[in-house]
């Protein structure tokens, strides 16, 4: 067996394998009970009335701005610095992203940026908890609540987190969970929406099953197949029964993470405001603004050198070559997260990463930050960050 240690890993037990096999000596394989059953709790996890399985996070969020009726030539608010599929649902509705700055401790969206975004009219705000940190989403729900413009929470990231004694999926609209294999649990793909809204619930549902109406046989408007399987509904119920062993063991390699590197004067750590409890989805760490992508990416490299692998968390989204050159002008000016994204640096995270490969990650990742910053020691760039080293 290899040594290496992976970015992510699922954490899976018999109970998933069990109920996953279950379902094969079943007769139901697609859209079941198991679905059902899996939306429901995850709706009740958020606080709200109605969940609605789908084939994953972007099929929901995809679904959601479709229900509110956002097409063609509206504008809806994305954070630069986040998750492609955000950017991605906006366009593939034919509407057009405006791309919010971060927040420099939170890496959530700064309100500031936010606010004047409103201003050129957006049908809908998306925005999420970045890494599982819920700061700063009671602010932005009061935000485009003022402004009567629609919040979409993209959850997909805070599962089982809360703030203000409010649980994550339970902000704005409507929330959107996903489960791919890296996220805190998993159904394989999948994902699913939850909102108080009843009308905006049977829309997605409807849109997620061939446009159908509620009779299951007439055809009321077009749609897509968005819908979840049971495999993956079983699986999901399983993992959602494991939430709270599984967020407390990511928590407790978190905060191991924390208290090995929080010496170190070349890198910012990740933040924890005190009314939240975040739910670590990534542990990601950011060399200081005297530094910039070259001498990170020379770190991410050396570690991939010792089979450690690390990732470039994220790219800011305007920046990629998917965007630049295609944003609204007069939005998108996004510095804070085209200077972070090229400073962070995603560490190996999951539920049962022992002590022993945290200790060699770290110390590698102290080892590689010295050798890399030395070489380019003659030209620090002394960029922007917004906050300054703990
Ligand atoms: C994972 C993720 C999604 C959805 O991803 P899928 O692979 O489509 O399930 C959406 N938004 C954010 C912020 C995510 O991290």
């Amino acid at each position: 067996m290899s040594n290496a240690i992976p970015l992510a890993k699922p954490s899976l037990s018999e109970v998933e394998r069990q109920a996953v096999l279950d379902v094969l000596r079943s007769p139901v394989l697609a859209s079941g009970p198991r679905v059902e059953q899996f939306a429901k709790s995850v709706a009740e996890l958020s606080q709200r009335n109605s969940g609605i399985p789908c084939s994953s996070g972007t099929a929901g969020l995809t679904l959601v701005l479709a229900a509110l009726g956002i097409g063609a030539g509206d504008k809806v608010v994305v954070p630069a610095f986040g998750f492609v599929a955000m950017a991605n649902a906006v366009w593939s509705l034919g509407a057009t992203p405006l791309f919010a700055d971060c927040d420099p401790r939170t890496l959530n969206v700064d309100l500031n940026s936010v606010a004047k975004l409103l201003e050129l009219k957006p049908r809908a705000v998306l925005a999420a908890e970045t890494f599982g940190n819920p700061a700063g989403m009671p602010e932005l729900e009061a935000l485009c609540a003022a402004h009567e413009i629609p919040l979409v929470e993209d959850a997909c990231e805070g599962i089982g987190g809360r703030i203000s004694g409010r649980p994550v999926g339970g902000f704005g609209r409507a929330s959107v969970f996903g489960f791919y294999p890296n996220k805190q649990i998993t159904t394989g793909e999948g994902g699913v929406i939850v909102t108080d809204d009843t009308r905006l619930a049977e829309r997605c549902r409807s849109l997620a099953n061939h446009g159908r109406g509620e009779d299951g046989s007439t055809f009321v408007r077009p749609g897509w197949n968005f819908r979840l399987d049971e495999m993956s509904g079983a699986l999901g119920n399983a993992q959602l029964s494991r939430l709270d062993e599984i967020l407390d063991q990511r928590e407790a390699v978190a905060a191991q993470y924390t208290a090995r590197l929080s010496g170190n004067i070349e890198l910012v750590l990740p933040s924890v405001e005190k009314a939240s409890r975040p739910s670590w989805f990534a542990y990601c760490v950011r060399l200081t603004g005297r530094w910039n992508a070259t001498v990170r990416d020379e770190v991410i490299q050396a570690m991939a050198g010792h089979e450690i692998s690390c990732a470039k968390y994220f790219p800011s989204i305007p920046q990629t070559p998917a965007w630049q050159g295609r944003c609204e002008p007069n939005a998108n000016n996004t510095p804070v997260a085209n200077s972070i994204s090229g400073r962070t640096i995603a560490l190996p995270f999951y539920a049962g990463l022992s002590s022993q490969e945290i200790d060699l990650v770290c110390q590698s990742l102290e080892l590689m930050i010295e050798r890399a910053t030395f070489r380019h020691r003659a030209s620090p760039t002394d960029q922007v960050d917004g906050i300054e080293p703990s």
